[in-house]
């Protein structure tokens, strides 16, 4: 059984004040962009999990626990779990989504070995588990977990995970920045709470973008590049302050939106047209900025069987 899952860029991260329970409210809009990780499970004596860069990428994957600790074996035993059914399965997962890049790579894993054992174990005719169960397993899993499940353009409510679908037409070119090393998003997070600390203002509750919903709405590029926006991007410049370059390349390069992909340290650029897309791609890549320069379209289709 395979599956194809997106990456996704958050086009609005808003954070709201800290919870009690450690967790921010947000308000997140999630957009799936066409760059895949291909999750493949066979029926095994036990749980495995293999790790490969996908065919044509560069993404480094020596970081990604085959235990574990990998999102996507948590999947499976979760599943088997609901399904009374030992989790005896090998996971081939082929990466292209950056690791540890803020573009939710491990989430959308969790959710191609979601779809891929409920297809492998649950029974055809009688399924056990519905669509709306696998987006709650999905939930406990992570917050970004649902969403690549769904993909298209949503927004995500609560932790993030309560999702709505956006209304958005057309398509968008991006264009996506990679940095060697990865962030840590619990660590980005900490760094938000430190600078609001630091400046002692009070923090608003998240509220959706008007401007936004309307750019999607409508399909218009420009639009939405000037009101994408993400609170995360100020804590992950501090932590990793040679983003900034490659932020201001892009901007420089012609880039009609520019931010940081969630908590990086991907950077994401917004192009006016597929050639605008390579021609900014082409600048990038030659100005050094980046570890790898890639393209994608969005929105994409989420988690799907091939
Ligand atoms: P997000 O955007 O959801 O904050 P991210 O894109 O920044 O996440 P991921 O690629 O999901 O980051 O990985 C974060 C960490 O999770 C990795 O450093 C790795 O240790 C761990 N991890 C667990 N499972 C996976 C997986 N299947 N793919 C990648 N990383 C995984």
């Amino acid at each position: 059984m395979t599956v194809r899952v997106p990456a996704k860029v958050n086009l609005q991260l808003s954070v709201g004040p800290l919870r009690d329970d450690g967790y921010h409210d947000l308000v997140n809009v999630f957009h799936a962009v066409s760059l895949f990780d291909e999750l493949t499970a066979v029926p095994a004596a036990g749980l495995t999990v293999t790790v490969q860069t996908a065919p044509g990428s560069r993404v480094a994957v020596d970081g990604v626990p085959t235990d574990d600790g990998n999102l996507a074996a948590r999947a499976a035993r979760l599943v088997a779990g609901r399904l009374g059914v030992e989790p005896a399965v090998a996971l081939r997962i082929r990466k292209a989504i950056p690791v540890a890049g803020g573009m939710a790579g491990g989430s959308a894993d969790a959710a191609a070995a979601l779809l891929a054992c409920a297809r492998l174990w649950d029974s055809p005719d009688e399924p056990l588990l519905s669509r709306d169960d696998l987006l709650e397993l999905g939930a406990e899993l992570g917050s970004d977990v649902p969403f690549a499940l769904i993909g298209g353009t949503a927004i995500g409510t609560g932790r993030g995970e309560q999702l709505t679908p956006a209304l958005a037409r057309g398509t968008f070119h991006w264009v996506f920045a990679t940095a060697d090393g990865g962030l840590s998003t619990p660590a980005v997070y900490a760094e938000c709470d430190r600078l609001r600390d630091a400046q002692g203002e009070e923090t608003p509750w998240p509220e959706v973008s008007e401007e936004l919903m309307t750019a999607l709405a409508t399909g218009d590029a420009k639009a939405l590049g000037a009101a994408l926006t993400n609170d995360l991007q100020a804590p992950a410049l501090l932590l990793r302050p040679s983003l900034r370059r490659t932020l201001d390349a892009g901007r420089e390069s012609g880039a009609i939106g520019a931010l940081v992909s969630g908590s990086g340290p991907t950077c994401a650029f917004l192009a006016e047209s597929v050639e605008h897309a390579a021609e900014l791609a082409a600048i990038l890549d030659v100005e050094g900025v980046a570890e790898s320069v890639v393209r994608a379209t969005g929105p994409a289709p989420g988690a799907t069987v091939i």
